[in-house]
């Protein structure tokens, strides 16, 4: 009979939360199997592709203290100013990060700079097993253990007993059903457009988030001077957007976005995103946990996604690493659900809340929100709560979001 391979814990996705709970876990002590299906530096890679993100405060301490920050952080771009409006109304809101007396409100890297360096790190780290490109076929949960068939690339399937699998395999996660959960699914019938722009202005840091009708744009400062762009748009309007040649498409950008960002004159790659609201119902099952997109997948309006899933890693690292003897244990699995569960709630609601606001065109819902926008500006603490909510910092905070290494010596 074929050796059973005996781990801790069982990643199934090494996308962007992962790989960052993988890197987490690494040094810890903990035997960690990573498994994922598509190499990051492959053009299939969707976790890693052209899109770009925009970390907020909390995740870069937890890359700090990762030792990760130093390797993306000459390619990141600070958040010094962000611009809300409205197109077709007068109310706007502005926030500085020196009023809040932060350095920047976030920073935008891309995606395929942060994946290098996290599977860097991971390929350095003999102690974390990896599995790329492989997938996970059957799955028995039992009550000490888990036990799941890994099927690699050239059809070689090694059988591994886990502690704990973890779901980090994105919105349609096989695991998630495998362990039974349910998943709600919101459909808002939006398809984000996201390209890179340049423009005849510099950005001096200034990030904007401009609602429309048809859904919300938001335009990103990144490091090489030009402007990251992600456009909601009803589908069929999406769609007619990808097949416009370059000036076609920049006129219709410029019309939407406006000229507070200068004159649009280059349009780099397009790429297209169907948006759903993806909830499972509940985060932890026996010998499961979910993070990340298999958790919660949000609307992008206000880059929170996975910055959320990057707080749920941190927290499953230290909640794994101060009891190692069975990283699986359902006490540890309720404690983690629970220290997770306003953070995560907060901020779905949040952000469905966002993308609904704007999307009423109900009589005079507009007005209020034009008042509101104007109330917003001239509120501090209602900028402070925002400044907040974006840096990460709704529920308990995990040591690496306060800069501290995953365990307690
Ligand atoms: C247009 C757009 C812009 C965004 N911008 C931001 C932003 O600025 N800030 C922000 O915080 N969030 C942003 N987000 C959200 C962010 O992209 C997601 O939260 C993030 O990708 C979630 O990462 P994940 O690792 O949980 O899932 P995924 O990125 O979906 O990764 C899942 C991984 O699992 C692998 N996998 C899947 N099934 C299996 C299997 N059976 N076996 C092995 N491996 C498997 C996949 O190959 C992949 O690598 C944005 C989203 C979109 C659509």
């Amino acid at each position: 009979m074929p050796a059973v391979l005996e781990v801790d814990v069982t990643i199934v996705g090494g996308g962007m939360v992962g790989a960052s709970l993988a890197a987490a876990l690494s040094g810890t002590g903990v035997r960690v199997l990573l498994v994922e299906s598509v190499p990051s530096d492959s053009g299939a890679q969707r976790s890693f592709d052209a899109r770009t993100t925009a970390l907020g405060n909390a995740s870069q301490r937890i890359y700090g203290a990762l030792g990760i920050w130093a390797a993306i952080a000459g390619e990141a771009e600070p958040i010094r100013s962000i611009h809300i409006s409205e197109a077709g109304r007068f109310g706007f809101a502005r926030l500085t990060a020196t009023e809040q007396g932060i350095e920047a409100f976030g920073y935008v890297v891309a995606n395929r700079a942060l994946g290098a360096a996290l599977w860097r790190r991971l390929k350095e780290d003999p102690r974390v097993l990896l599995r790329v490109p492989a997938r996970v076929g059957a799955i028995d949960i039992g009550a000490d253990a888990a036990v799941l068939t890994v099927e690699a690339a050239d059809g070689a399937v090694e059988t591994v007993s886990t502690r704990l699998i973890v779901a980090a395999d994105g919105a349609h996660s096989q695991v998630r059903t495998a362990a039974g959960i349910e998943a709600s699914v919101e459909d808002y019938v939006q398809v984000a457009v996201v390209t890179t722009v340049a423009t005849d202005q510099p950005h001096e840091g200034r990030a904007y988030e401009r609602f429309t009708a048809a859904g919300p744009l938001a335009v990103l400062p990144l490091h090489d001077g030009n402007l990251a762009v992600i456009w909601a748009r009803a589908p069929a309007d999406a769609q007619e957007l990808m097949a416009l040649d370059e000036s076609a498409f920049l006129a219709r950008l410029q019309a939407a976005f406006g000229w507070r960002a200068g004159r649009f004159t280059r349009a780099r790659g397009r790429g297209s995103y169907p948006l759903k609201l993806t909830r499972a119902v509940t985060a932890v099952a026996r010998r499961v946990v979910l993070i990340g997109n298999a958790a919660q997948a949000l609307h992008p309006v206000a880059g929170q996604g996975f910055n959320l899933g990057l707080r749920d890693a941190a927290m499953l690292a230290e909640v794994i690493a101060a009891a190692p003897a069975d990283a699986g244990n359902e006490e540890l699995l309720s404690r983690f659900a629970a220290w997770r569960a306003g953070d995560r709630g907060g901020v779905t609601r949040f952000t469905d809340g966002l993308v609904k606001l704007f999307g009423d065109t109900r009589p005079g819902v507009g007005l209020l929100r034009n008042l509101g926008l104007l109330l917003f500006d001239l509120t501090p603490p209602a900028k402070s709560a925002l400044a907040r909510v974006s840096a990460g910092f709704a529920g308990p905070v995990p040591r690496l979001a306060r800069g501290l290494p995953v365990r307690r010596d």
